[in-house]
């Protein structure tokens, strides 16, 4: 294959690339149940444009787990405290696993309760976080969830980096329409997005960061070699990755973003960050016509003129995979296949 067929993208189907995702989970120290829950995460991210998260997250899963800073065979403890507070305890595995554990349960206490809080400790999270939130959506609930990270982004007016990218994600249902999934780094670019422009060699928009003098700087190599990155919005964002800082951190009896220490673990990657779930029956609170209302609200956002809603893209993305496939390059496809044995 030459340089030029090397860049072809190629349409391949959901299902051939979790099995394939699966293999290269499988063949790097992690259970069965893990290898699906990863691989269903990681290929649902590349199918629907999320590409940060996507097979670009590969290396760094294969690394970390080499690494053995993640564990990726361990099971999750999940207790059940008081009529709607979940705590798990992830066990150096990742947060997915936890939640997938927990998830029954979850699903049990919003009915009986009206309200859900799984509170995820001792996990690593290196994926999206639609994918955690957008399934409870489905029968009619509001889910919110945060995680937090590795330090890698300054406070307002900061010097030094103290939070994680610390990504907040919110679902809620709209008659008529898929969820409406908003998914959002409360730093002004993910990390990955950051990464992508340093594999790409192009410059960050002003504003995403700073160097290791915590000089602004467009330079995405800069940012990642003892830079960091800037929260969204100026002193509120900063003040929103604080709280994703405490419910994720701190709440769920986590570590916070400035406490993850590689050292020992050469390759190490995923971030030990904790997680905090919150899912809401909608009825509980009065609202017997939830869906519907909030369909009204983002037909209001639609004609205020808002271009378009939170999520819409990437179930765009998604249908146009379902009916051709997922583009991928050859080289990307032909690394996967080689990782995988195949
Ligand atoms: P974006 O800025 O690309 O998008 C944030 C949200 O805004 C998405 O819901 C997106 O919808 C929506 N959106 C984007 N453009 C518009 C628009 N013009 N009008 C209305 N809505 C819009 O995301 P980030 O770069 O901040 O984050 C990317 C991913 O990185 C997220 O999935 C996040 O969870 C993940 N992440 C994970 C971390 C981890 O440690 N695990 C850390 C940090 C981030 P749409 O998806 O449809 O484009």
């Amino acid at each position: 294959m030459n340089e030029t067929d090397d860049r072809q993208e190629i349409r391949v189907g959901f299902e051939d690339l979790r099995s394939l995702l699966r293999a290269i989970f499988a063949n790097n120290r992690t259970s069965a149940e893990t290898a699906d829950i990863l691989a269903e995460n990681c290929a649902g991210c590349e199918r629907d444009g999320a590409l940060s998260h996507g097979i670009f997250r590969i290396p760094g899963y294969v690394d970390s787990l080499k690494s053995g800073w993640v564990n990726g065979q361990v099971l999750p403890d999940v207790e059940r405290l008081g009529p709607s507070f979940i705590r798990i305890d992830a066990r150096n595995g990742f947060a997915q696993t936890a939640l997938a554990a927990a998830d029954p349960l979850i699903r049990r206490i919003v009915r009986e309760t009206g309200i859900g809080i799984a509170a995820i400790r001792n996990s690593h999270h290196f994926s999206a976080l639609w994918p955690d939130v957008e399934p409870f959506a489905m029968p009619g609930y509001l889910a919110i969830t945060a995680v937090n990270g590795l330090a890698n982004v300054v406070p307002y007016g900061g010097r030094k980096a103290v939070y994680g990218t610390n990504p907040i994600a919110f679902a809620f249902p709209v008659e008529g329409s898929p969820p409406l999934v908003v998914d959002q780094a409360t730093s002004v670019m993910a990390n990955g997005e950051v990464r992508l422009h340093a594999l790409a060699n192009t410059p960050v928009p002003i504003g995403t960061g700073v160097d290791r003098e915590g000089k602004a700087s467009t330079d995405p190599h800069a940012i990642l070699a003892g830079g960091a990155l800037n929260t969204f919005g100026g002193y509120k964002g900063s003040s929103i990755a604080l709280l994703v800082e405490i419910l994720a951190g701190a709440v769920t009896g986590g570590q916070f973003s400035f406490e993850n220490d590689f050292t020992g673990f050469p390759g190490a990657q995923t971030p030990k960050a904790g997680q905090l779930l919150i899912v809401i029956d909608p009825n509980w609170g009065g609202s017997t016509n939830f869906a519907p209302r909030l369909a009204l609200l983002c037909n209001q956002l639609l004609e205020a003129g808002q271009d378009r809603l939170p999520g819409a893209r990437r179930f765009a993305n998604r249908a146009a995979a379902e009916r051709s496939g997922i583009p991928i390059k050859a080289n990307d496809l032909q690394r996967l296949r080689t990782l995988a044995g195949g």
